[in-house]
This record gives C-alpha cells, sequence and structure tokens, in this order.
C-alpha cells in the first residue's frame, strides 16, 4: 500500500476562477518543500478526450510524452512543476464509461446490473488512485473540472465522498475554491454565492477542508469569520486569492496567505525545509522588468480564442524572460491576410510564428505570412503546420513548383510536398489516431537547431498526420532548405531551415509542450534571440 495522500480541488459559483492555477501553484510550494506531487484532471464532458474538440471549445489541445491528447491545464502542471504527465493525469466520463461499457461486454460484472454507483463510481476513485499506487508520489492534487452543481460533475464528487471516507481525514481533504464577488454599487464583498455552492457540496456529502476565494478586492477578517461560521471551516482555512498581474505570481500569493501549511497541517505533514522559489522569482523579476521588447506575429486562425495556442504565449514569456525581454504578440488572423494587404499588417514585427492548425481555412494567409518572413529575413518560427506551410511556400516560391501543395488541402495536387504519412493511410478514426507523442529527432550539426539544444538527438512531441515527403528533399536541398533533425526510426523530416537567412526554423513536431518556467524552449529562446537582434537593426 502507498502512502499517497489526496487533496482534491472543486470550484464553485462560475467556471473560470483558475482551477488549474491554484491545484498547479500549492504543488509547486509542496515541491519546493521537499515533496513529490502530481496533478490530474478530471473532465465531466463525453468525449473520450479533448482531441476530437475544435479549439474554441476548450482552447489548445494539450499533449504529453506517451501521446496523450489532454485538458490545457496540463500545460500548467508541466509549466510549473517542471515533471511530465501522462495519459493518467487527465481522464474524461467518456473514458470512463468506455472502460466500464468494455467491462461490461466481456462479461466481467458477473450478470450484476451495471450503474452509476457503484461502477462508474468505482472507476473514477480507480483512476484518482492509478497515480498513488506508482508509489511515485507523496501528494496527488486531483482537479474536478466543471462547477459543483453541474449535473455531469456529480459522479465525481460522489467518488471524492467515498474517497474522503475511504482514506480518512489525513489522508484525503478537499479544497473549494470559490469567488467573492464585489458589489460596486453596494461598495462590498459578497459571500452568498459561496455560501450556496458550499451548501450544494454538502448536499452531496462533501464538506471543503479548506476554502480559496477568488476576489478583486482584499477579504478582511470579518469576511473570513462570516465564510468561516457558514462554510464550517476554520478562518485560517478561508485562503485569499486576490486577482494577480500573472499567473506566474499565485504561487507566492498562496504562501503568503499560507496555503502550503494549512494542506500540510490537514494531511499531518511535516516538510524539512520553507519554499524558496528561488529559479522561480528570479524568473518573475526578469519578466516584470524587463530591459527589451520585440513583436513577434503569431499568425494563426482561432486566434479570436488565445487560449487556443496558450502553450505558444507562455513559451514566449518563459523565453523573454531568459533575455529579459517583453514578447509582445500581434495577434493575427491567417484569414485577413490578402496578396494585397500581408506586407502592411506584417510591417514592423521582429519574429513571425506560424501555428499549428488542420484543415484549409486560412491557409493562403499561413503561406503569405512565410514568403514575408522568408524575403524581408524576418526571424521564423513555424510549427507543425507552420513548417508545412513553409516547405510549400519554398517549393512554390524557389522551386518554382506552383501546385506545390499539402494532400490535406488538395488531395489530387500534382506536387505533395506535403503527404500523408503512410502509417495513416488506413487510418478512418479520427479520435486519438494521429502521429502521438514524443519521438527522437537526430540533428544535423551546424544548423540552427544544433546550436539551440546543444545536443545531437532530442525527442520533442507530435501531433499531425502529414509529413514531409522525401521524394522532394534532395531538390529542396539543393535550393537552400536544409532538413537538419530527422528520425532515426523512420527518416521522417522532422526540421528545415533555411541556410541564407538570419533564422529561419520550421518544426513538425510541437516544442510548445516542453517549455517550463524552470526550463524555457530552447528553440523559443534562440527565436526570441534572433527577434531581438531583429529589432536592433
Ligand atoms: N494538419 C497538419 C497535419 O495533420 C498539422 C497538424 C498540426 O499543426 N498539429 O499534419
Amino acid at each position: 500500500m502507498s502512502n499517497t495522500k489526496y487533496v482534491f480541488v472543486t470550484g464553485g459559483v462560475t467556471s473560470s476562477l483558475g482551477k488549474g492555477i491554484i491545484a498547479a501553484s500549492l504543488a509547486k510550494l509542496l515541491q519546493e518543500r521537499g515533496f513529490s506531487v502530481t496533478i490530474q484532471k478530471l473532465d465531466p464532458y463525453i468525449n473520450i478526450d479533448p482531441g476530437t474538440l475544435n479549439p474554441y471549445e476548450h482552447g489548445e489541445c494539450y499533449v504529453t510524452d506517451d501521446g496523450a491528447e489532454t485538458d490545457l491545464d496540463l500545460g500548467h502542471y508541466e509549466r510549473y512543476l517542471n515533471i511530465p504527465t501522462s495519459q493518467a493525469n487527465n481522464v474524461t466520463t467518456g473514458r470512463i464509461y468506455q472502460s466500464v461499457i468494455n467491462k461490461e461486454r466481456k462479461g466481467e460484472f458477473l450478470g450484476k446490473t451495471v450503474q452509476v454507483i457503484p461502477h462508474i463510481t468505482d472507476e473514477i476513485k480507480h483512476r484518482i488512485q492509478i497515480l498513488g499506487e506508482t508509489g511515485d508520489y507523496d501528494i496527488v492534487i486531483t482537479e474536478i473540472g466543471g462547477t459543483v452543481g453541474d449535473i455531469e460533475s456529480l459522479p465525481y464528487v460522489e467518488s471524492v465522498r467515498q474517497l474522503l471516507w475511504e482514506k480518512g481525514n489525513d489522508n484525503a481533504i478537499v479544497i473549494h475554491l470559490t469567488l467573492i464577488p464585489y458589489l460596486a454599487a453596494a461598495g462590498e464583498l459578497k459571500t452568498k454565492p459561496t455560501q450556496h455552492s458550499v451548501k450544494m457540496l454538502m448536499q452531496s456529502g462533501v464538506s471543503p477542508d479548506i476554502l480559496v476565494c477568488r476576489t478583486e478586492h482584499q477579504i478582511s477578517d470579518d469576511i473570513k469569520k462570516k465564510l468561516a461560521l457558514f462554510c464550517n471551516v476554520k478562518q485560517e482555512d478561508v485562503i485569499q486569492s486576490i486577482d494577480a498581474e500573472t499567473i506566474y505570481d499565485v504561487p507566492n500569493l498562496m504562501l503568503d496567505e499560507g496555503l502550503d501549511t494549512v494542506v500540510l497541517k490537514k494531511l499531518n505533514l511535516v516538510s524539512e525545509k520553507e519554499p524558496e522559489l528561488k529559479v522561480w522569482n528570479a524568473f518573475l523579476q526578469k519578466h516584470k522588468n524587463p530591459k527589451f521588447e520585440v513583436e513577434i506575429a503569431l499568425v494563426g486562425k482561432y486566434i479570436e480564442l488565445q487560449d487556443s495556442y496558450k502553450s505558444i504565449t507562455e513559451a514566449f514569456i518563459h523565453a523573454g524572460s531568459s533575455h529579459e525581454t517583453k514578447v509582445k504578440v500581434r495577434w493575427i488572423h491567417s484569414e485577413s491576410l490578402t496578396p494585397e494587404n500581408f506586407e502592411k499588417e506584417l510591417k514592423g514585427v521582429n519574429g513571425i510564428l506560424v501555428a499549428p492548425g488542420f484543415g484549409d481555412r486560412g491557409i493562403d494567409g499561413k503561406i503569405k505570412a512565410v514568403k514575408y518572413a522568408r524575403e524581408n529575413n524576418i526571424p521564423f518560427l513555424g510549427i507543425c503546420l507552420g513548417m508545412q506551410m513553409a516547405v510549400i511556400e519554398f517549393s512554390k516560391n524557389v522551386l518554382g513548383l506552383k501546385d506545390a501543395f499539402s494532400t490535406e488541402m488538395k488531395n489530387d495536387c500534382l506536387n505533395p510536398v506535403i503527404n500523408l504519412m503512410e502509417s495513416q493511410e488506413n487510418v478512418t478514426e479520427k479520435g486519438g489516431t494521429m502521429r502521438l507523442g514524443a519521438w527522437d529527432c537526430k540533428l544535423v550539426e551546424g544548423s540552427q537547431a544544433h546550436k539551440a539544444y546543444q545536443s545531437d538527438v532530442i525527442s520533442e512531441r507530435h501531433r499531425h498526420r502529414y509529413e514531409f515527403n522525401n521524394e522532394y528533399l534532395a531538390k529542396i536541398e539543393a535550393d537552400g532548405m536544409k532538413a537538419t533533425g530527422i528520425n532515426p526510426k523512420t527518416g521522417l523530416v522532422e526540421i528545415i531551415e533555411i541556410s541564407n537567412h538570419p533564422w529561419f526554423v520550421g518544426v513538425q513536431y510541437h516544442p510548445e509542450y516542453k517549455s517550463t518556467v524552470l526550463k524555457p524552449h530552447p528553440l523559443f529562446v534562440n527565436f526570441i534571440k534572433a527577434a531581438l537582434k531583429q529589432s536592433k537593426k
């Protein structure tokens, strides 16, 4: 039996209160105190995973080393903790039902009626404890998606109730995150929504151990006292979470409020050291006091919802801080770039990033953005679809293959410089069938990529079906676009660069998923460095 302790994070009053950031901040403090911690997200929707979701629904789909397509909160967990997550760190209702139904079909329930309680709740409890049972973690923090009171959250709250009971007070606790709204007309902070949300939780048999209260204004002791009285907690267990300038402030704010201390006390754990947050605060200091500024155009088709590019914008922050540079993003909708306006729209930027994506919407705009970067010596980073567009633009405009394209957008094109991977040819199902997760890549010495990584072999995460068509490799290389990263097992081209350009790199993988506060991603660091150089011209 492992001694892992469990912390559940539920949310009340409204969505978007930042449960993921609170969970990650708490985990960071506990990690700094010497505990081994991981965070898991339970999502109440029916999709098996967010891989089939349009980014407009929930923002970016994050990918782990072991190829799980997950909620973007896992990105925060990795960026804060600097340790990888896995399939086990994100579970959806779809996944839970899929396992239970598969077991039913195999006859594993021995003729019993299969029900939400106990079968679905047993499966949820099993999924919650998988990480604990590895023996790798002192503490597992489980964030329950959605808001208490949602119909689809009920089985999760019931599973938490059962686990609290089975594990006992010292081993499992609940943090409830709520909102204390400020009524400007009355000039007052209001506790009633929190009282109601706690009451709702209690109706399901769960009493919160700690309240974390999101607020725009300081919460007075009187308000804490009132919340304690109505919500069955001690005053010291009411933690204020005031709006912060950046999400990276939250660990410090939680430290000041003593969230980690209260959690450890409840779990009967003693830590040997105080959280120092040395590297973290050095990062924060540089992030908040930049000496320089660069402007990067982010060209994508989902820019109405900036969460669609969460890992990319966070990677900019990490890389920017390492150069004491503010990275200003010029958001450019790829559909808005036309042959007439693209030069005007992109004028003055110090770097261009063409984003990942699927399908043909906005493709011409992406190709225009690549052309502008290539012809004007603007540092360029193309990610996944962005890399593919760089290959297409180069083939069209330098090699003169006018109809060069990807078979994703033009199935019958005469020069398919990007085409479907052989392994994908017979794939018909959409969910979880792309080339996913970490693959090795061998770098060519002297390349920009090699200079950035300072390593011969790297491992990066993928999420795509199409690839560079090696039939065109010799011709493209002869004209100045080099393949500088190759998958040693399959020969797939993973990185392309243009030699006579200050910094032009396209990657078939997603470097943004691996950038963390402690380890800003080397490609982003070098991209920003090149942008800085450009800005000084
Ligand atoms: N649509 C492209 C492919 O499937 C690129 C995917 C991406 O950008 N993640 O290959």
